[in-house]
């Protein structure tokens, strides 16, 4: 290995004063990184601190840009122009970074251990397949995201399509070609043709509306030259449990796509549960009534949310963290009740502290003088810190618009007085208890992974200075200098796609913008967010070539 012969100036440096400090920590730690997704990749390219030697772990020898999953599956986009291998990023740093082809299987924290198994089926029928190997480390990173969740429906598994990995938008394009095919052939009565060209998506999350966009933007632009004769039949039902359509956006969003599918002629069912899926039909229940009713079917698309990989969900139960559905951190990223073991992205949820837990520190350092109360002017001291260190305060306060926290607690006593009043602690605690209530667990994104990745590397970058606080940052501000701050998620807004050239978009402080601007605005952070250079030449020359010369329909 070229890069462990060659040692720097500044690893010399370091590595002596390691051996000085501990002989036995002379040679370079170890950080195995499980998966090459969102997380694991930001977590690999923002990391530069050349003491550690990098074993990446992944069953996929590539990266994916997942948002741009939707528009392979009609052709929009090619398949390998989202798809960056792993060696290419691997092959641009200079620092020791390995990759092995493999699924992680178990982990064994006690002994800093994880068993792999390598994932290739081989062509070679004689070849060793599925033989298991451990692998040591100091750090493990666990970032394998989650899987779809079917939850528990008969017959999901089997008759339906997912949208998750690249092989399943390329399976979903060459399905709905075949669908065209099929319903063209000469021998089949209307009724059959109907059934063929009827595409339901469950789920109005982002990914099932955006897919439902993408295959009317097929049939309005494409279908209608390649196959007229059976275009009039194509029918397309969104089916969806709730009461809206993508309901983690704003209400106007919600409120536009709703009408825009309506003029596009997608049907969309609200309060309707899936409850089973047959080789034929799909039974769904409507909500206010218990009598299923089933339609035919000739494509199903699921997308209603995911769960726990099983490596995690054993993981969980290992370590005492029983059944949740994601594995727990703290606001480090550190997995609770482990040592030296950090988990990010979709298989993952922060912990996030409750200020009522440390209400009586808090307090403790506020009332000096004893008194059992606090004047506004102290009071203000203490929630500069508390802001700083516990986001929902912040959360709060932006959704009661004050920028003041004594106004919330003034509501009550009226403002009047608002300078000299002396505040009671018991009030305190309650306003910051309601706070409390207004934490919520960060969403299952790419950018979400994407932040944490490049946090864990900033950490990790500094980890002399963070092993000198094992603890983290001292709670409050000011105290101490070599503070290591918790993530903090920093929300850069939100797309959805609706076919048509117009894309919703909701961006910080409120702002919501609909249609074709928002579509351009979208390319074009699409089109810069890509990993390199390579792909985002190859996303954009797609895009244009479907602008001139429309979607390939081979396949
Ligand atoms: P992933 O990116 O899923 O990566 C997991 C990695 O772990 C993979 O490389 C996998 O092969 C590997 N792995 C799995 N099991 C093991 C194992 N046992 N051992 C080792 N490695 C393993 N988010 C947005 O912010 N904006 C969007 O527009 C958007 N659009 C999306 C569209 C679609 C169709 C989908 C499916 C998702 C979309 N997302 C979007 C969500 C985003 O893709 C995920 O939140 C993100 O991928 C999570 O990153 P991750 O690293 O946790 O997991
Ligand atoms: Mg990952
Ligand atoms: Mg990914
Ligand atoms: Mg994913
Ligand atoms: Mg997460």
């Amino acid at each position: 290995n070229g890069n462990r012969g060659h040692v720097s100036h500044a690893d010399a440096i370091t590595s002596n004063s390691i051996a000085h400090a501990d002989a036995n920590t002379s040679k370079k730690k170890k950080v195995v990184v499980l998966g090459t997704g969102w997380a694991g990749m930001s977590f690999l390219k923002n990391l530069k601190n050349p003491n550690y030697e990098v074993e990446v772990v992944s069953p996929r020898n590539f990266f994916v840009f997942t948002p741009l999953l939707p528009s392979v599956t009609c052709g929009k986009v090619e398949a390998r122009s989202i798809v960056e291998p792993i060696r290419n990023i691997i092959r641009k740093k200079n620092i020791d970074v390995s990759y092995c082809e493999a699924e992680c299987i178990r982990i064994d924290p006690a002994n800093k251990k994880i068993y792999c198994r390598n994932a290739r089926t081989s062509m070679n029928a004689n070849a060793k397949r599925g033989e298991e190997f451990a692998v040591g480390y100091d750090y493990l990173i666990i970032a394998v995201g989650a899987q779809v969740n079917t939850f528990n429906t008969p017959g999901v598994e089997g008759n339906c399509h997912f949208l998750k990995e690249i092989e399943d938008a390329q399976k979903i394009r060459r399905n709905v070609i075949e669908s065209f095919e099929k319903a063209s052939l000469p021998n089949l009565s209307e009724e059959e043709r109907k059934k063929i060209l009827h595409f339901v998506v469950v789920g109005g999350g982002p990914t099932g509306v955006e897919f439902s966009g993408e295959l009317r933007d097929f049939v309005n632009q494409d279908v209608l030259k390649l196959y007229p004769t059976v275009q009039h039949l194509v029918k397309i039902t969104v089916v969806e449990a709730t009461d809206h359509i993508l309901n983690m956006f704003d209400k106007r969003i919600t409120k536009f796509a709703e009408g825009k599918f309506l003029r596009d002629d997608i049907d969309v069912k609200l309060g309707s549960m899936v409850t089973k899926i047959s080789e034929n039909e799909i039974s769904t229940r409507e909500k206010g009534s218990d009598k299923p009713t089933s339609m035919p079917y000739g494509m199903v698309l699921w997308s209603t949310g995911i769960g726990a990989r099983p490596l995690i969900k054993e993981f969980m139960k290992q370590i005492g963290q029983g059944n949740r559905r994601a594995l727990a951190t703290d606001e480090w990223l550190r997995v609770e009740g482990c040592d030296s073991i950090y988990a990010l992205g979709d298989c993952a949820t922060i912990n996030q502290r409750k200020v009522v837990e440390d209400i009586a520190e808090i307090l403790k350092r506020a009332d000096t003088d004893n008194s059992g109360t606090l004047t506004v002017k102290k009071f203000r001291e203490v929630m500069k810190d508390v802001i700083a260190r516990y986001p929902q305060v912040k959360i709060y306060m932006e959704s009661k618009r004050v920028k003041d926290f004594v106004d919330i607690l003034m509501e009550a006593k009226g403002k009047a007085a608002k300078e000299t009043i002396e505040l009671s602690i018991e009030e305190f605690k309650s306003a910051l208890s309601v706070a409390d209530s207004k934490m919520k667990n960060l969403p299952a994104t790419a950018q979400v992974a994407n932040q944490q990745g490049a946090y864990l590397a900033k950490c990790f970058n500094r980890m002399e200075e963070c092993e000198k606080n094992p603890e983290g940052p001292p709670r409050f501000r000011g105290t101490g200098r070599h503070r290591f701050q918790p993530f903090r998620y920093r929300h850069l807004g939100q797309f959805a796609p609706l076919g048509g050239e117009k894309t919703a978009a909701q961006l910080p402080g409120d702002w919501v913008s609909i249609g074709h601007s928002s579509q351009w605005l979208w390319y074009s952070i699409y089109a810069s967010k890509q990993v390199s250079w390579r792909t985002r030449a190859l996303v954009v020359s797609d895009w244009i070539r479907r602008f001139i010369f429309g979607r390939d329909a081979s396949g």
